[in-house]
């Protein structure tokens, strides 16, 4: 297929399959779709729109738009990615990338709650669930009378 505009270039080494540059494009040119096990996300060949914000909103600097370049011939790139199941339900949390890459930015201290659990592979609605249950308990103990 020929097509016109400047080439998307996906450094599939650097993509953690986050999204983020799919939920800001305009044009719908990144799409994706996620099974319970399974994220692809796939990447137009070329892009002839006046806009940055893929490369903008890339947390990895992975995507970038190369020189307009007339009759590029060129089918998109699809990438996969294995989805991490959140340890207590099992959902889908996050791409194991993603999780990978949030263990090395955020400090190791933060990756844990006030009981020294992990929570980065939990879902967020487990998150929600247990943060709820301890602030319940933590309201019993205080009310007990001493
Ligand atoms: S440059 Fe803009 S329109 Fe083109 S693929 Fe990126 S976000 Fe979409
Ligand atoms: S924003 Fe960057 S890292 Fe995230 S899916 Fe798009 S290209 Fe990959």
């Amino acid at each position: 297929m020929v097509q016109n505009g400047r080439p998307v270039r996906v450094n599939a080494g650097q993509c953690i399959g986050c999204r983020a540059c799919a939920s800001v494009c305009p044009a719908g040119l990144i799409t994706l779709s996620d099974t319970d096990h399974q994220r692809i996300v796939w990447f137009a060949a070329t892009c002839a729109e006046d806009c940055e914000r893929c490369a903008m909103a890339c947390p990895t600097g992975a995507i970038s738009l190369g020189e307009p370049a007339p009759g590029v011939s060129a089918e998109g790139t699809r990438l996969e990615f294995r989805l991490q199941p959140c340890r207590a339900c099992g959902c889908p949390v996050a791409t194991v990338e993603m999780l990978a890459r949030l263990r090395s930015v955020i400090p190791t201290a933060i990756q844990l709650d006030r009981e020294n659990n992990a929570w980065l592979d939990l879902c967020p609605s487990c998150r929600q669930q247990m943060e709820a249950r301890r602030i319940a308990q933590e309201g019993l103990v205080s009310r007990r009378p001493r």
